[in-house]
Formats: structure tokens, sequence, C-alpha cells
């Protein structure tokens, strides 16, 4: 699954302009190749349904679904509300305070963060080289007390500085968010910017 920063109708007509869309696996172009199977995803407000792309990279023949980055692969509820939830942890809060602000099931809660936990490293990792590049200025992140913390910490700062240089469009915070880090909880950060 790749995640992608542009809207369901621009996904049409990159993929119908073959090359404007890359493999993530060897960067050749990709073009349509159907649809994945629809799927409802859960936003703070409602549902948002949703019938991926499905692409084909010509060079080296592999498929890929073509997710926007308000949902997660993988997961049943959007970025925004995973997000709010990964930064509640952050600073502090623990699943089941969290599960009650986001009227979500507690277990489904602490999945996220046992997920966000697992991979925090590997997101701050991510997320300070994508700062890094977006604004070499930056200093160092500050530590935030926890392996979680300082993945968020590093991830807001990053989506700050791309709004800084390249100015903010339709994409959320979490979105953005998703997007740099190649689908946040799971999937393979983007080449980058
Ligand atoms: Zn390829």
């Amino acid at each position: 699954m790749l995640s992608i920063a542009i809207t369901q109708e621009r996904v049409e007509a990159a993929l119908a302009a073959a090359g404007e869309l890359a493999c993530p696996a060897c960067s050749g172009p990709l073009s349509p190749w159907g649809f994945a199977r629809s799927r409802e995803i859960r936003m703070r407000d409602g549902t948002r349904s949703l019938t991926p792309r499905r692409a084909r990279c010509g060079r080296c023949d592999c498929t890929h679904v073509l997710c926007p980055a308000w949902l997660l692969p993988r997961r049943r509820d959007g970025a925004e509300v995973i997000g709010e939830a990964l930064y509640l942890a952050a600073s502090g809060h623990g699943h089941r305070v969290i599960a009650r602000q986001l009227l979500r099931p507690e277990g489904t809660v602490r999945g996220w963060l046992r997920a966000g936990r697992a991979r925090a490293g590997s997101l701050r990792a991510c997320a300070t080289r994508q700062l890094v590049m977006l604004d070499p200025e930056q200093g160092a992140v500050t530590p935030a007390g926890s392996g979680l913390g300082d993945a968020v910490e590093a991830i807001m700062l990053a989506v700050r500085a791309w709004v800084l240089r390249f100015g903010a469009d339709h994409l959320g915070p979490w979105e953005r968010a998703v997007w740099l880090t190649g689908g946040l909880l799971h999937g393979h950060p983007p080449p980058a910017p």
C-alpha cells in the first residue's frame, strides 16, 4: 500500500499521465490497474468510504494500492483519530482516557499505542531525517521523555517544517504525518521530498 498526498481526482490525472506517480520499489512509472476492495474508515465525525485505486509499475510489474493519507494501512480508523491518540499518549494519557475521549474501544486504542511504541524509534528516525532535509537549520529535537513522545515531537516538527517550506494544502497535520512516514504505524517511508 502506497500512501499518497494528493486527492482522488488528482490520482486519476496523475495515473493517466503515466510517470507522474512513481513506484516505491523501483521509481518506475505507475499506471491504472483496477481498484482494491472498498472500505469504510471511521473518522472523528462519521465514516468516510473509499475504493482505492490499484496501480501497476511499468518497470518492475509490481502492483500497489494507492491510499490517500487520511487513512493508515490496515487500520479502520482515520489518520486524524489515530494521530490524536498517539499525541495524547505522548502527552502522558493512558489508553483508557484516550479511548473515552475519542469514543473508541479500549482494546483498539491499546493496539494503536502498542504499534506506535513498537515503531517509535523508526518513526523518530524517519521524521528527523525529513526534518533535517526540510529545514537544515533545525537543531536537535528536544527529548520528550519517552520513545513515543520523541517520535511524536519529531513528526510534529517535520510536519511544521513541511508547511513552512511548501505552504499549507488540503492535508491535515496527521495526514501529512502519514505521508511523511509512509503509513505512520505500517508501511515504508516515501523517498526524500
Ligand atoms: Zn516498480
